[in-house]
């Protein structure tokens, strides 16, 4: 089978290789990729930006399965386009996708729909914000509707600063168009969790549980990131723990969608606060987060392709993913000024040394080739993840790896899996 992957990042890299894996995968592309994919899939040319320009690149290719890995194509319609003209796509249609490109369309679903989630106002001009302020206590979180790039969340600590950055979000300053209408929410206070499942229209199949670690510095200081690390073990969420998850927000989230008409297939990507009313949603993604798709794939031991069709056609069953009862850790390798101003262009030393500790797999995310020399391209560059028996197996793998690694100005986390870890 002909597969083609859209995306570049660390996600797509990891999706590439798990594929590679698959007996059923005879041709693997890549739009647009990064140095890493090259080496394992056949990258072409093409903008994540313009849904017809993947359309030009499937049309040349002609895929029997494509794959979505990033937000924003999902959102502009690109699964919409490939089903139009019969391709074969794993992801949801933009319509779906609201779920994640409408913080708006979200918390309205939700509250339709009695999935648990904070209190909220929506408010789309300086009167609906003063309006609404009295009705929370502090701190308020000040939330754009749309995309944002993980910039669009920001935890007030007082009525007036929450008031200010709504205002500023409303007036086009903080992130652009996707400030135009915003939602005051209620803080929540518990430990976060991310729950991924794989839909098909009517099930929701869930994959292993990760957790991923946001701040930049250890300990988790400094600003948000893409993320900078996560890990995988299989008692991080316990049965229990997941039949309620399941029973309480992602079926209902997939018979509710079926039910307005927007069907939901792909992934459908939970952020989950753990409070003392018990878990509410913060957020959903549609689509496999980044880094903890690293880890997760890492500790999948049954065909991904395989789940991606019967995803697409409507038809997964329990059985279609295995899990390995082994634990595994992402390390994220980033430039220097990441995540404001990361600089690029430096040349990355001893991938291949990391490569060849036992069980490690370096997933690229921004790199690029110079002849023969790979260097940065991003700010985050490199996702160096472990598989092992235990979790301190696969974090002392990951951290070998990463020692063997340098480019100039680097940054990573030293303490990634340190909650799993102390756990124990
Ligand atoms: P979101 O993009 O909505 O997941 O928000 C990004 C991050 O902001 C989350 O991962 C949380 O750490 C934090 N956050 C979002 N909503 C809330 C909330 N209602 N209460 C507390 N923290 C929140």
């Amino acid at each position: 089978m002909k597969v083609l992957v859209i995306g570049s990042g660390g996600r797509e890299h990891a999706i590439v290789w798990k594929l590679r894996q698959s007996p059923n995968v005879d041709q693997l592309f890549c739009v647009p990729g990064n140095a890493g994919i090259c080496e394992e899939a056949e990258c072409v040319f093409g903008d994540l930006k313009s849904v017809d320009s993947l359309v030009q690149v499937a049309s040349r290719i002609q895929p029997d399965m494509t794959v979505v890995g990033p937000e924003l194509p999902l959102s502009l319609g690109v699964v919409d386009e490939f089903q139009r003209r019969g391709l074969r796509v794993f992801g949801p249609t933009a319509a779906a996708a609201r779920l994640e490109s409408s913080k708006i369309f979200s918390k309205e679903f939700m509250q339709r729909h009695h999935i648990p989630t904070a209190h909220y106002a929506i408010c789309l001009n300086e009167k609906e914000i003063k309006d609404a302020l009295p009705h929370f206590s502090t701190p308020i979180v000040v939330k754009a509707d749309g995309l944002a790039a993980g910039k669009g969340v920001v935890i007030a600590k007082t009525r007036e600063e929450a008031g200010a950055v709504a205002l500023q979000m409303l007036q086009g300053k903080l992130v652009g168009d996707a400030g135009n209408r915003v939602v005051l929410e209620e803080f929540l206070e518990g430990d976060e969790l991310s729950f991924l499942a794989i839909c098909d229209g009517e099930r929701a199949i869930p994959l292993a549980a990760a957790q991923d670690h946001k701040r930049i510095g250890d300990g988790d200081t400094g600003p948000n990131t893409g993320g900078m690390g996560a890990y995988s073990t299989s008692d991080l969420l316990d049965s229990n723990m997941q039949e309620w998850i399941l029973a309480h927000v992602a079926r209902p989230v997939v018979q509710a969608m079926k039910s307005e008409g927007a069907e939901y297939r792909g992934v459908l990507y939970c952020g989950l606060m753990m409070t003392a009313r018990g878990p509410m949603v913060l957020e959903f993604n549609c689509r496999f987060g980044d880094p903890e798709t690293q880890p997760i794939l890492a500790r999948l031991d049954s065909d991904l392709l395989g789940a991606f069709i019967a995803s697409a056609e409507g038809r997964l069953s329990e059985g279609d993913l295995k899990w390995s009862s082994d634990a595994s850790c992402c390390v994220v390798m980033a430039s220097k000024g990441y995540p404001e101003t990361p600089e690029l262009g430096k040349v990355i030393h001893g991938l291949q040394e990391a490569d060849a500790v036992t069980g490690v797999k370096v997933f690229h995310a921004g790199t690029r080739h110079t002849g023969e020399a790979f260097v940065t391209n991003g700010g985050r560059v490199l996702g160096v993840t472990a598989r092992g028996s235990s979790l301190r197996v696969a974090v002392d793998r990951a951290y070998e790896a990463v020692g063997k690694i340098n480019f100039d100005g680097m940054q990573y986390r030293r303490d990634i899996a340190q909650r799993g870890l102390r756990g124990k």
